[in-house]
């Protein structure tokens, strides 16, 4: 069997893919929560350490627009319980509970998601 030089540059392109997926689940299950991060606007509103967590915590955000986000998070994960935005993606995210996802609202401008005890690549991304 000869290899195509395409054949090669999509072999490439998978074992990247599988590296970089078991790359980020080794990342989500090795990395230790230590706080729940809650940013609008680009900017942090509220960090809630994981010792507060276990006790279920409200966080409700007001926007403009007569907007709002309720955010409930407790030891076993943080979710939207109710908010006002067009497609309430969001809402429909459920509840993230490691180390490397994120329930983001891109109409409120709202991003939600753990913070690791450790210095994880993840964080050092740009979007
Ligand atoms: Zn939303």
């Amino acid at each position: 069997m000869k290899l195509k030089k395409g054949d090669i540059i999509i072999a490439v392109i998978l074992i990247a893919a599988v590296g970089f997926w078991l790359y980020n689940s080794y990342i989500s299950s090795n990395t230790l929560i230590s706080s729940l991060v809650i940013e609008v606007n680009g900017s942090t509103y509220k960090k809630i350490p994981m010792s507060e967590l276990k006790k279920e915590q409200h966080i409700h955000i007001d926007f403009e627009n007569n907007r709002h986000i309720d955010i409930k998070a407790d030891e076993s994960g943080a979710w939207v319980q109710d908010v006002i935005c067009p497609d309430k993606l969001c809402q429909k995210t459920g509840a993230i509970n490691k180390v490397g996802q994120s329930i983001v609202c891109l109409p409120n401008k709202v991003n939600i998601y753990y913070e690791g005890d450790e210095e994880s690549p993840v964080d050092n991304v740009a979007y």
